[in-house]
């Protein structure tokens, strides 16, 4: 089992600073049953398995709750925020790792994955 541990409510990314926040996204992703990250699954989170007394959700984070924010950095300086958001496990360890790794081409490519992928879902126009 992957553990990688963001925990719940956790803000990645939200460097606060002076910079241009006119081409900022803020997605409420409260109602997005898909992950919205960038990975090619487009559909629903599968209802969570049940062990013992304990339910694993499969995105994370896997308590089923929802991180408050996570952001990725686009090519034109804004930031795309995804609130109150639930993703999958790939995405989550992608985000993490470029984060750590400070691989802001990855994210930004990411980010154009993930308007496309709002775009086609209808979440974005
Ligand atoms: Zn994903």
């Amino acid at each position: 089992m992957s553990t990688t541990a963001i925990a719940d409510n956790s803000v990645i990314a939200s460097k606060e600073e002076t910079r241009d926040t006119s081409n900022d996204i803020i997605i409420n992703a409260e109602n997005i049953k898909f992950c919205p990250g960038p990975c090619n699954d487009y559909s629903e989170e599968c209802p969570p398995e049940t062990r013992g007394n304990e339910k694993r959700y499969f995105f994370k984070p896997y308590s089923g709750g929802r991180y408050n924010q996570l952001s990725y950095p686009m090519q034109n300086g804004g930031e795309i925020f995804l609130k109150n958001v639930r993703m999958c496990s790939y995405c989550c360890k992608r985000l993490i790792e470029f984060d750590e790794e400070g691989c802001i081409e990855y994210l930004q490519n990411d980010s154009k994955n993930i308007i496309k992928k709002l775009q086609k879902m209808k979440v974005l126009a």
